[in-house]
């Protein structure tokens, strides 16, 4: 049996009493614990603003996990490693005491300097950060150290450039992990299994057999407490920028020569090159918008999304967004991938779908108009239900001949079937090893805002009012006009 490797690490976690620590962290840690990939030479620093003691940090990390699927007898254990320090990301004196605080309890731990530093916390924080813990000389430390850094990677070019040129200050490229959850999800991650390790698709995952791929990532809930944030956000920057292009790329990219981290990113790099940019004349044929108003879900009523808390009563933020991308490339030249995210849709679900081309005679449609046969499709199911479906054409029973679409089905629920490691969880291990293949390097964050920023700024600069679609449904009129253009619609993702 192969030996679970179990880096000796300190991990400083910047923004310990946020959200995204409570709700992901903290649990994904002490999975990494449960499963034995945490040794017992591990510390978790957390640092934020108040004015917490250890024992507070630890009460606060035992809820976290108590509340999550990892509850147990182990709780206490775990948070033994837990030490606090309230924290002033601007004041220097932080820093050094964070770098006494980590010498002391790395010499107690036996950890040879390895350090994480993880951003969780507002964006406007991270350059400071990072450049602050190499001024005070935090990162001189004898083992390695890296830099985790949360999403959103700046709001546009510029913003990202100056952000990345501040971390760069301290830290180099191939110490930084930015983080895309959704490259650490299992079913993301299975895409790259599903083309590389059957025979039964790479021949036929090119422009000759594959008509259209669609990528949905729809949510059921509003902006709920973070409208905030969303107005300076929106579907595009959130959702459309990352994790949907990224999910793009995995499905998009030649087969690297070898799974290493630098022939996975040239290979992505190289087909993020080739996505068609988009002018501002061009806009609407490529990509629209939508904004949710009041509507029904699940019998209840809910409010539009001006009507939400800290949401400007004319926002002309984008809940919607659906596009389409052309690769310019020899593979892919005439397939457009359509993507599409929402908030407030009718179902909650991470699907892509690739419709593979008629056959160029088909024998049932021939003999009657009537006798249609279903395209056949690869659905990789990616949230809330894991697996993959296959959609062929069946002899439907008895005497007619007719055909019927018949599904080849491996499908568990990730919420209540077998239990895959959150995604944090593997990008944190990842991130210990040493291994960034699953994380995003500056060229493909660079790539993507260049891609990304016409499409705001045309939107930003238009004068038509925002479309909107009532809560409850599959998005705008307009979304649905995008794919019928082309000839083809959205399959729908109840049906799949
Ligand atoms: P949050 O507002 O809940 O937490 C912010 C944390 O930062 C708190 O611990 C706070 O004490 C600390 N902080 C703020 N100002 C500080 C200062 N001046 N000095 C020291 N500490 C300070 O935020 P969150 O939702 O946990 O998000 C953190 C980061 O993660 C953000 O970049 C966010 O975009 C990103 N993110 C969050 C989620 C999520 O689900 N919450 C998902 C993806 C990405």
């Amino acid at each position: 049996m192969n030996e679970i490797a179990q880096p000796k690490t300190s991990i400083i976690l910047f923004g310990a009493t946020g959200d995204l620590a409570k709700r992901k962290l903290y649990p994904s840690i002490y999975s990494l614990f449960l499963s034995g990939k945490l040794s017992k030479n591990f510390v978790v620093i957390g640092a934020a603003r108040r004015e917490w003691s250890d024992e507070e940090l630890r009460e606060n990390v035992k809820k976290s996990i108590v509340e999550s699927k990892y509850s147990s007898d182990k709780v206490d254990e775990f948070c033994q490693h837990f030490y606090y320090l309230p924290f002033d990301v601007t004041n220097t004196e932080s820093y050094s005491q964070l770098k006494d605080k980590l010498n002391q309890l790395e010499l107690a731990y036996g950890i040879p300097g390895n350090r994480i530093y993880y951003m969780a916390m507002a964006p406007q924080f991270f350059g400071t950060i990072a450049i602050q813990l190499k001024r005070e000389g935090v990162t001189q430390s004898e083992g390695w150290n890296r830099l985790v850094i949360e999403k959103p990677f700046g709001h546009d070019l510029p913003s990202a450039q100056k952000l990345n040129n501040e971390i760069r200050e301290a830290f180099s490229e191939d110490q930084i992990y930015r983080i895309d959850h959704y490259l650490g999800k299992e079913m993301v991650q299975n895409i790259e299994v599903i083309r590389f390790a059957n025979a039964i698709f790479e021949p036929l995952w090119n422009n000759r057999h594959i008509s259209n791929i669609q990528i949905t990532s729809s949510e059921v809930l509003g902006v709920e407490e973070r409208g905030g944030y969303y107005e300076t956000s929106g579907a595009l920057r959130d959702m459309v920028q990352n994790h949907l292009l990224q999910m793009v790329l995995l499905l998009s990219m030649d087969p690297p020569i070898r799974l290493a981290t630098n022939e996975v990113r040239s290979e992505k790099i190289k087909v993020l090159r080739a996505i068609r940019a988009i002018s501002s004349e061009e806009m609407e044929n490529y990509f629209v918008r939508g904004q949710y108003r009041a509507g029904e879900l699940s019998g209840l009523q809910v409010p539009g999304y001006r009507e939400e808390k800290n949401v400007e009563k004319k926002s002309s933020t984008e809940t919607f967004v659906a596009g389409k991308l052309m690769i310019d490339n020899h593979r892919w030249a005439g397939v457009p991938f359509y993507v599409r995210t929402g908030k407030r849709m009718s179902v909650k679900s991470t699907k892509i779908v690739v419709q593979f081309k008629d056959l160029p005679l088909n024998v049932y449609t021939q003999k009657s108009r009537d006798r249609k046969i279903h395209p056949n499709l690869l659905v990789i199911h990616i949230q809330p239900d894991e697996g993959i479906t296959l959609i062929l054409n069946g002899k439907k029973v008895g005497l007619l001949g007719e055909t019927v679409p018949v599904d080849l089905e491996f499908k568990h629920s990730s919420i209540d079937g077998v239990n895959t490691p959150e995604a944090y969880e593997r990008l944190i291990y990842d991130c210990m090893l040493g291994d960034a293949t699953n994380f995003a390097h500056w060229d493909e964050v660079n790539l993507s805002w260049a891609l990304i920023d016409p499409i705001s700024q045309a939107w930003a600069e238009s004068t038509q009012e925002i479309d909107t679609y009532a809560a409850g449904t599959m998005g705008p009129e307009a979304s649905d006009l995008l794919l019928e253009k082309d000839g083809f619609k959205w399959w729908s993702l109840k049906d799949l």
